[in-house]
């Protein structure tokens, strides 16, 4: 079957894979009007195990809010419950898990009050995003010739699914022209994200991220930050130039889809000695460990899908 799952969460209920279906008019589609979460399900020796899955319903429920929902017909816990529904009525250990809100009109015009929020949460199974090898050989970069999202012309902190034509057209462009992703900068020129990632660089020891003024809340940014600074590397989030890139020690991106990954070339230039950083290294294990329930941490940032 073309199924990558039995069942769909779809408000409310679970549905069965084929009958998960929408209207062409819904608005959602027309628009770009829905809020959607991205959440990895990892195996586990208790079984799975969902990641910091508090913190993605959290930002779910703010995108909805930043969008303009005024009114949700599920509340966070529930929707929760639900991913953890979705994961055991398909049978996963491991998976990756999309909720999605979605607006839906009959008047079809340009007012979010004109329609209602409808929920629906699907899972399935989602190797390494950017290539299997690619947490152990590194990604090859590019600066995309597309910008960033301006924080006031669309909102970065929500993940609205109308934002992703932006990192659609950075993505295409960027592997037409043969590299892996794209590092977009912001609209003043300052390195922001990737399409689908946030961004580190490593230089003398000192760890170094953009400031979240413009870019994603991402959720396994923060989950390096802390483990960085446990493992007593100092982070800093300041303002990152392009050519800041060029001269990095160190390279690397980090999201749901992505994990961790090294980047070993951006723009032609090879950084470092062209192979995964040891503080990459460190970054990436640690986080491994965390997934898997082997490390301090996982106990407050796993949520175990059979109790
Ligand atoms: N930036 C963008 C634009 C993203 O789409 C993502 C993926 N959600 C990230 C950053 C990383 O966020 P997270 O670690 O929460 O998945």
């Amino acid at each position: 079957s073309m199924a990558e799952s039995r069942y769909i969460w779809l408000d409310g209920q679970l549905v069965e894979y084929e009958k998960a279906t929408v209207h062409f008019l819904n608005t959602a589609l027309h628009y770009g009007l829905g809020v959607f979460e991205g959440i990895r399900c990892y195996s586990t020796s208790r079984g799975p195990a969902i990641f910091r899955l508090k913190e993605h319903m959290e930002r779910l429920v703010n995108s909805a809010k930043i969008l303009g929902f005024r009114s949700l017909p599920f509340t966070a816990d529930q929707l929760g419950e639900a991913c953890k529904e979705v994961v055991r009525a398909n049978g996963f250990q491991a998976c990756y898990i999309r909720p999605l809100i979605f607006h839906e009109s009959e008047k079809r015009d340009l007012n979010l009050d004109s329609g209602v929020a409808r929920v629906g949460i699907a899972a399935w199974a989602w190797g390494a995003y950017l290539g299997e090898d690619s947490e152990e050989k590194g990604v090859r970069m590019n600066v995309s010739s597309y910008t960033r999202h301006h924080p006031n012309v669309m909102m970065t902190k929500a993940k609205v699914t109308g934002n992703y034509a932006n990192s659609v057209l950075a993505k295409t462009e960027s592997v037409r022209l043969g590299f892996d992703e794209a590092v977009m900068l912001d609209p003043q020129g300052y390195v922001a994200e990737c399409t689908g990632e946030n961004l580190f660089i490593v230089r003398k020891g000192v760890i170094y991220t953009p400031g979240t003024w413009a870019v994603l809340e991402g959720i396994t940014r923060d989950s390096l930050i802390v483990l960085a600074r446990d493992l007593g590397y100092p982070v800093v989030e300041t303002q990152i130039s392009r050519d800041h890139l060029y001269i990095a020690d160190e390279m690397f991106v980090c999201g749901t889809a992505a994990e961790v990954v090294p980047v070993t070339e951006i723009d032609f230039r090879i950084i470092g000695d062209g192979k995964a950083g040891p503080v990459t290294r460190a970054l990436a294990r640690a986080f491994r460990e965390v997934v898997r329930g082997e490390h301090p941490r996982s106990a407050e940032w796993l949520s175990y899908v059979n109790g």
